[in-house]
Order: structure tokens, then sequence, then C-alpha cells
């Protein structure tokens, strides 16, 4: 059965019980990418945070519905296009190509339909006539047609932005009145054109997924989600439209979620920096990041914030945030070398406090984090818990005793663990995991991995040979080179790059 869940709904500024429109499912429409150019951190995370949404609630029981949508038709591709002397067809298709390849890395689930503008101009059209002859649309003799924005009384009311105090819509052109918006556009030459009642064009930007949501879904969604900075003037005018055109509501919740905000480092520590860009040199695409950090780190990065919070992007982001996820990975190894049989209530009272609590922790853990995520999606909180576990198993873990006799205890932690599978974590085995940050962190700084097996194999020469001084020199050198050295209690070495060790 599905588990009820409460969300924060832009609409009414609270959160509010989720109430679906068919009992036990969910139809969910977001906002994807306008395809001229490559994806970057900023993009994923709304990405990870819709992806990871989905994954929970249908991990609670509820057959959603994901549609995303691919803008490919638009003034940027147009234009980018032109520069590399390419149509903006293909231009479009290269970086949707892109995009899938960056999300398949990310470890993101597809979306159920992604519709495209240039697929989906039946549909466009007829919602435009279908507004124009209820009055709410007009064409000009230009070409163009236009949403007529005093026809409906209630806008605003998404962006609580009051028609009188909005600036007039960025579309130029023969409107009647300056905050009416474009649903077609006359063609100009050497741009891409569809025919229409109107004429040759191509249509507006928000028309395109309140057609999509109308064609996948019909007149009303359970859930509309987006960038915060979506809400004015596209989802607005997304209610507009489709409230005009259908005369029913468009959406039930609208889920927004918070921007990167680009930090940098001064003499004052960080500060806020302007917004990425790339006249700036601050942009940072998923594939680069990709190739410098393990996917979940991303991941992390991105829910350890509560999703509607503005969430900070400083160069050291993914470094600390990969210290983060390691940190959860070295909490299950620790729970995974726990030895011993018995009643756990039993053992923990002969271990001590610290071994309660941790028992306690353990059993708690599932409902806590199911208890957060069901409360706004809020993954900071349910994180949160998952490193106050992850504490408590290295208090524990710390005794050699306690080691040999916590196997119960632990098997309860392990346990615990797997709820973060829910949200796309601890995915890995822990040898994969090392293997993916010493291939990754090593190419970053710089460091050729067969000089670092080539150290380990000296030092162990040096060690039988009883050679201290030249195997505390090559401990010395690997650890200049950000490599910490483990001796194994069975005589094995293993060695890890060096991650911050500041806890969260
Ligand atoms: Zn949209």
């Amino acid at each position: 059965m599905a588990q009820p869940f409460r969300l924060y709904n832009t609409l009414s500024r609270q959160v509010e019980p989720f109430s679906p429109i068919h009992p036990g499912a969910v139809s969910l429409y977001v906002c994807g990418m306008t395809v001229y150019d490559h994806a970057h951190v900023g993009h994923a995370r709304a990405m990870v945070v819709f992806d990871t949404f989905v994954r929970w609630l249908r991990f609670r029981g509820w057959a959603v519905t994901f549609v995303r949508n691919f803008t490919d038709v638009d003034d940027k591709i147009i234009a980018r296009a032109a520069l590399r002397d390419i149509s903006p067809s293909e231009l479009a298709q290269q970086f949707i190509d892109e995009f899938h390849a960056d999300c398949a890395h990310l470890g993101l689930a597809k979306p159920d339909v992604e519709p495209r503008v240039s697929t989906s101009m039946p549909a466009i059209l007829s919602m435009i006539q279908s507004l124009i002859d209820q009055g709410h649309a007009y064409a000009t003799d230009d070409g163009c047609v236009w949403f007529s924005v005093s026809s409906y009384p209630d806008y605003g009311s998404l962006s609580g932005q009051k028609p009188d105090a909005m600036q007039s819509s960025a579309d130029v052109g023969t409107k009647r009145d300056s905050q009416d918006f474009a649903l077609w556009k006359a063609a100009k030459p050497g741009e891409p054109t569809w025919d229409s009642p109107w004429g040759p064009g191509r249509p507006g930007w928000h028309i395109e997924c309140s057609a999509m949501v109308a064609e996948r879904f019909g007149h009303t969604i359970d859930i509309h989600g987006g960038g915060l900075d979506l809400v004015f003037p596209h989802h607005e005018n997304e209610v507009a439209q489709s409230v005009c055109a259908h005369d029913a509501p468009y959406v039930r919740y609208w889920m927004h979620n918070g921007l990167l905000v680009l930090q940098k480092r001064t003499e004052d520590g960080l500060v806020a920096d302007a917004k990425m860009g790339k006249s700036l040199g601050n942009v940072v695409n998923i594939h680069d990041a990709l190739a410098r950090f393990p996917a979940e780190s991303l991941r992390l990065f991105y829910l350890a914030a509560h999703y509607r919070s503005p969430l900070p992007w400083h160069d050291e982001s993914l470094v600390d945030s990969l210290a983060m996820l390691a940190r959860l990975y070295e909490a299950r190894e620790v729970a995974e070398s726990m030895e011993g049989d018995g009643d756990p209530d039993t053992v923990a009272a002969a271990v001590g406090p610290e071994a309660v609590e941790l028992l306690a922790l353990a059993r708690a853990f599932p409902a806590k984090f199911a208890g957060a995520l069901d409360d706004d999606f809020n993954t900071a909180n349910a994180l949160g818990f998952a490193f106050e576990l992850a504490r408590s198993i290295n208090r524990v873990g710390n005794a050699k005793k306690a080691r040999a006799r916590c196997g119960p205890i632990a098997r309860l932690v392990i346990d615990a663990l797997k709820s973060l599978h829910a949200i796309g974590l601890l995915t890995a085995t822990s040898d994969a995991f090392q293997a993916d940050v010493k291939a990754k962190r090593l190419a970053d700084l710089g460091i050729v991995r067969a000089e670092v097996d080539q150290l380990i194999i000296d030092r162990t020469t040096a060690r039988t040979a009883k050679d201290w001084p030249a195997a505390d020199a090559i401990r010395a050198r690997l650890d200049t080179l950000g490599i910490v050295v483990m001796d194994r209690p069975d005589g094995s070495v293993d060695w890890r790059v060096k991650l911050p060790s500041s806890a969260p």
C-alpha cells in the first residue's frame, strides 16, 4: 500500500498532506533541459532531486508516472547551431544524447516519457487554437499568437506577483498588452518553422509544457516540479494557459527545488560569488565532475541539503561530499568487521552503554529515515540520522573487545544502512567504491597508480628486511602524495586516498 507523505506546495506556501487524484498513483511532470549546451552541476540538482524523489515514492508503494521534457526548439538552440554551422535539430540531438549519457553516469533512472517540442506540435497547435476559440488568446497580423493575460483574473496566484507590478513579458511584437506573452512566434528567415493556422512559425516556450502535460496526463496532474527560477514567468504562464484551455485546475502540488549558490574562497573565507557562467569560467559540467568524483558523491552533495534550500557550491564541495560518503561506507565496513553471535540486547548490555546506544539507534533508524523523507522529502534530516548511526558504530568499533562481540548489533546496523539504497546511496560494495575513489582521485591529483603500487611493494620489502628507516621514509613519501597506508591484522597492506576529515 502507498505510504502517506507531506509536501511543500509553492501554491499554498505550506507543507500539506499529499492527496492523489487517483488512489496510489502519482502523476509527476518536471521541466527539463533546453538542449543547447552541456549540462552542469546546477542542472544536476533538479535532476538528482526529482530522480531520488521518484525512487523514494516508488519504494513507498506509489505508482509514479514521471514525465520530463526536452526543449529542443528555442532561440538559444537556433543561435548556437548557426555559430556551429549545423542544423538546430542536429545540435539539440547531440546535447540530448550527451544528457542521457550524463544521467546514466549519475545513476539516474530515465523518466517514463521524455516529450520534445519538435514531436509535440499537434498538441501545441490544438491548445493554442482552443485558447483563441475561448477568447484567451489572439493572433496578430504579423503571424504571432499572444496569450491575453487580462483574460485570466487569477494570473499571478502561483508566484504571488500582481499583474500591475509585473514587468512586461520579454516577448516583443505587436501584442495588445505589455504583459501578454507569445504562444506562437512567426517565422524569421533561416529559422526552423512549422505550419499553423496563423502562418509558419514556432511555439513560444511556455505552451510546450502545458500541451505536453495535457497530452500525457489530461487536464490536472498531481505534482509539477522544476527549479525555483521557473516559478515566474514560466510556471505562472503554464497555469494561465492550462486553466483557461481546460477550465479545470492544472496542478495540485507545485514542487520547486532551490538553486546552487556559487561561492569562492577569499581571504575572508567563503563569500557569495556571481552566478555560474561560461564567461566567468566557473561552470562545472556534470561530465567533468564525474571524471573526478564517484557519482554517489554528487548525489550526496545534493541530498545532504533540503531540496528547497539554496545550496552553496565552491571548489571543494565535491571533495567534502566524497569525504562524507566515505564515512558512510567506512561505517558499514566497521559493522561488517564485527564478530560474535547471540541476542543483541544481551550482547549490548554486556558490552556497555555505547553498544546499548548503537542498538537503539539501529532499531530506530528505518522509521526515522522514512519519517524524514515522508515529511517534505527532507533528505538532509534523513542523512543526519545516517551519520548519527555511523558515528555510533565507529565509537563502538574503536574497542577491539567490542568488535569481537557486537556482531548481532552490527547486523542490525547493516540492515538499517540498506535504507539508503532507496535514495541511491551506499549501492556499491566497499571494494568497488574504493576502486572508484582511487582511480578518480589519483587521476585528479595527477598521481600515477603504478608509482603508488611500487612504493607499497618497496615498503613491504623494507619492513620484511626490518629496515625501519627505509620503511618510514617510504611511508612519509606516500603521505605527501596523500596516500594513507593501512597495515591489516592479517599482515596484508591496503591503502587509500586521503580525504578531508571534517565530520558533518
Ligand atoms: Zn516547463
